[in-house]
């Protein structure tokens, strides 16, 4: 039983996740289960926890857009989400169709991966160990990520912040509009930076 206990059925788990994504987001995933593994052992969380809360983050990230409308629907979830694309439900409304498909009832594990992309202003362990694991796994190659690794191993909200603010920056520089809940974990942990 996965709700009870978490001894869950790794290879199971594994290939379900498997089938609904892309090779490269699998590789990903396995990434970030490795990345959220040694932050959750240097800072004291619970590694089963942050393992499934890893594997699970991304899946619904290939997940048609009507999945996520009817979901809003179902769960009466603010309507104001409906505006937003794939790239913010893939977390927040995400975790209620992971919840269905894996039976998981952990609420710990379903925020953590509620908040995986956009954060919130007051992160338990897990929300931060995933947040950053996301960011900085060994697949990810882009400009900063070696100065985010470096931070995660210094002080995990430092981390935050970092990720965060090149998050807020970039999406900025694109034009495209920021969710609401990043600009308050922005300014949550901005702070770190100064
Ligand atoms: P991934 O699922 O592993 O690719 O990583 P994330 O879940 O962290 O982010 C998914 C995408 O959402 C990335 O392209 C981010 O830049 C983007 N993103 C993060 N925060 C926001 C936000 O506040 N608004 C929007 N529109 N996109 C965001
Ligand atoms: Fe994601
Ligand atoms: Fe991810």
């Amino acid at each position: 039983m996965i709700a009870a206990d978490l001894s869950f059925d790794r290879e199971k788990i594994l290939e379900k996740i498997r089938s609904a994504m892309s090779e490269k987001r699998f590789r990903h995933v396995l990434g970030v289960e490795k990345a959220a593994l040694e932050l959750a052992r240097q800072y004291g969380c619970d590694e089963r926890k942050a393992s499934l809360a890893a594997l699970l983050h991304d899946y619904a990230k290939e997940v048609d857009d009507q999945v996520f409308l009817d979901l809003i629907d179902q769960h009466q979830l603010d309507e104001d989400l409906k505006v937003w694309g794939n790239n913010v439900w893939h977390g927040i409304v995400g975790a209620y169709k992971i919840r269905h498909d894996f039976g998981i009832e952990d609420q710990e594990i379903l925020q953590a991966i509620q908040r995986h992309t956009v954060g919130a202003a007051q992160m338990t362990l897990l929300d931060k160990v995933l947040y950053v694991a996301d960011y900085i796994e060994p697949n990810r190659d882009f400009p900063g990520v070696d100065e985010a690794r470096r931070l995660a191993k210094e002080c995990l909200e430092l981390a935050v912040a970092y990720e965060t603010a090149q998050t807020v920056a970039h999406l900025a520089k694109k034009a495209i509009p920021i969710y609401p809940q990043t600009i308050e974990t922005y300014n949550a942990y901005v702070g770190y930076l100064q």
